[in-house]
């Protein structure tokens, strides 16, 4: 699974690629930078069942609730659908990036299809290394540092090239 950094670019790649007039939610936020930062944190969002429930990557993993990003959207912005597609998309991006990433904690994978299906999944091949929760020791840290190196040069391409191919964002 992913750390935060490597969701955080996620969210900003899928949502970036779809959000392509940021002035459509000036009344929003104004700046570039707080868009972004609202994808960064959509794409980090689902893990917060990490504070909350147990066992993690449950529910707050499931295509369901990402789609209830973007109908939640719909109250709050109507007549936006592209920020609601985008916010989904930062959201659901999470879901994406777990389904691809290492997991080595019991069950393995995550609740894509909850509640209508309980099983877990998780992709035959893995792209993201695991992340060490072992945090009083040094190999773990050296461990989070090199997973976070390979994010950055796996993902960090798409959420750069979401931006700058986007010439509005100019
Ligand atoms: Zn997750």
């Amino acid at each position: 699974m992913p750390t935060p950094i490597g969701h955080a670019l996620g969210g900003i790649a899928a949502g970036a690629m779809i959000l392509r007039d940021p002035t459509t939610i000036t009344s929003v936020a104004r700046r570039r930078l707080s868009i972004l930062a609202t994808f960064a944190l959509l794409g980090m969002l689902a893990d917060i069942d990490f504070l909350v429930f147990s066992p993690h990557r449950h529910a707050t993993h499931s295509l369901v609730v990402g789609g209830l990003i973007g109908i939640m959207g719909m109250a709050v912005l109507p007549g936006k659908p592209l920020i609601w597609m985008s916010g989904s998309a930062a959201y659901l991006s999470h879901v994406f990036l777990d389904w691809l990433g290492a997991d080595t904690v019991e069950p393995i994978g995550i609740m894509a299809l909850w509640p209508f299906d309980e099983g877990h999944y998780q992709a035959p091949i893995s792209l993201f290394l695991p992340v060490c929760r072992q945090y009083w020791l040094l190999d773990c840290w050296l461990s989070i540092g090199y997973a976070v190196s390979y994010e950055l040069l796996i993902v960090g391409p798409f959420a750069l090239a979401a931006v700058l191919l986007n010439r509005r964002w100019r």
